[in-house]
């Protein structure tokens, strides 16, 4: 069982250094490296462990295998605290572990009667305690994303550590049997390699839920404004459509475009444009309420598409965000100001069916009467079409 633990953990370390290889998107890649050394740690321990087997003889093996495999789990405590982007201060219980380790070393090699019971109860606490660190670790601080995994990951640390645990259980309560003994060494050794098989699946597991995670921000957020994209509009946009053929809720729109936006580009070099475009951005984010969705339609045209229950109307949305822009010049890195204005359209769905596309081209027939205008102003449909 000790050979076989040893086995998988190489095979671990080996899955970990090809992880750290071939993911380029991984967050935090380092933290691959120290878990393929912590397993490599492992290995060696558990190869140790099981030397005689092969008719070595290691002195003091116990005493170094065990030593081993609990620096893999010190340095497991380490990687589990990178990838979590945890401080460093958090790995304090590697310093307990390496207090009771050196007292474990100092009593094996000074005592001339050295009680074995001692030895398994100062190692099963190094190790139990880094294995439990490792798994709060996991269950208390993975982000969002990586939640279910970490705590799977977590669970099988609580099952070793509790496993740990029982092999004390028949010292302190004085049984002597053999085969009981026996059994719960195995158990435990059975538990350590049910952890080593799972932790190499759950952080495969982590990794393929932060690549989604980022392949799903590619495809919905616009990079320069992080606002959502054309895609994410248009299909929130229809949704809405669709729910108000069942509950009657108004959906209303904004289109929003900068004014001789190419000018500022040909004047200031389109590194300028790019923070109006930033900042504009951030302008109309700080007008909407958390329903509202805001999205990058085009170069230089904002979407707001309100939430239902909006209790402030759409032209004044648009008002707000227009005289923000007009009235605070756009600051560049370097201290110049650039003055810009915006010119919106409105359009919302009245009585009578309107599709998502005649909303779409509602909002932009107002838009181009507020260009018409005079540039600067603020243009609803209804009153458009009124006047039409
Ligand atoms: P109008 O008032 O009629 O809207 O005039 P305009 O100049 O704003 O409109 P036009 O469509 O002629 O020009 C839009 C410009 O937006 C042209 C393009 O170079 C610029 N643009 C589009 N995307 C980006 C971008 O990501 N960054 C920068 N800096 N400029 C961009
Ligand atoms: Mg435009
Ligand atoms: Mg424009």
């Amino acid at each position: 069982m000790l050979f076989i633990n040893g086995l998988t953990s190489f095979a671990t370390a080996l899955l970990f250094l090809g992880f750290w290889r071939v993911t380029d998107y991984q967050k935090r890649p380092e933290s691959l490296l120290y878990w393929s050394a912590a397993y490599g740690l492992l290995t060696i321990g558990f190869l140790l462990l099981s030397s005689n087997i092969f008719g070595l003889v290691v002195p003091r093996v116990n005493l170094v295998g065990n030593l081993t495999i609990d620096a893999g789990m010190a340095l497991s405590l380490v990687a589990t605290n990178r990838m979590l982007d945890r401080p460093t201060r958090e790995n304090w219980p590697i310093a307990l572990a390496g207090c009771i380790a050196i007292g474990e070393v100092a009593y094996a090699l000074l005592l001339p009667v050295r009680g074995e019971g001692v030895l398994l109860l100062m190692g099963i606490t190094i190790r139990g305690t880094l294995t439990t660190a490792i798994g709060i670790a996991l269950w208390r601080h993975a982000e969002h994303v990586h939640r279910a995994p970490a705590r799977m990951a977590a669970t099988f640390h609580f099952v070793w550590a509790a496993m740990l645990a029982l092999r004390t259980a028949p010292m302190l309560l004085g049984v002597r049997s053999l085969p009981t003994m026996e059994m719960i060494v195995a158990l435990a050794l059975i538990a350590r390699l049910l952890l080593t098989w799972t932790i190499g699946i759950c952080l495969l597991w982590m990794i393929a839920r932060q690549l989604n995670e980022r392949l799903i921000q590619y495809a919905t957020r616009d990079m320069l404004t992080d606002l959502s994209n054309r895609r994410v509009m248009w299909e929130a946009g229809t949704q809405r459509i669709a729910a108000q053929d069942r509950d009657g809720a108004d959906v209303a729109l904004i289109l929003l475009d900068i004014d001789h936006f190419k000018q500022v580009n040909d004047r200031w070099g389109h590194p300028a444009g790019d923070v109006v475009l930033a900042t504009v951005a951030n302008r109309i984010r700080a007008a909407v309420r958390p329903g509202d969705l805001v999205g990058r339609v085009g170069g230089e045209e904002f979407m707001i598409l309100l939430a239902p229950t909006s209790p402030v109307s759409a032209i004044d949305i648009a008002e707000r965000v227009r005289s923000a822009v007009e009235r605070t010049p756009f600051v560049l890195a370097d201290g110049r100001e650039i003055r810009c204005t915006i010119s919106v359209g409105c359009s919302q769905t009245g009585a009578g069916r309107t599709c998502w596309e005649k909303l779409i081209a509602q909002a932009d027939a107002a838009l181009y009467a507020a260009k018409d205008g005079g540039r600067n102003r603020v243009v609803d449909h209804a009153v458009l079409a009124e006047a039409a």
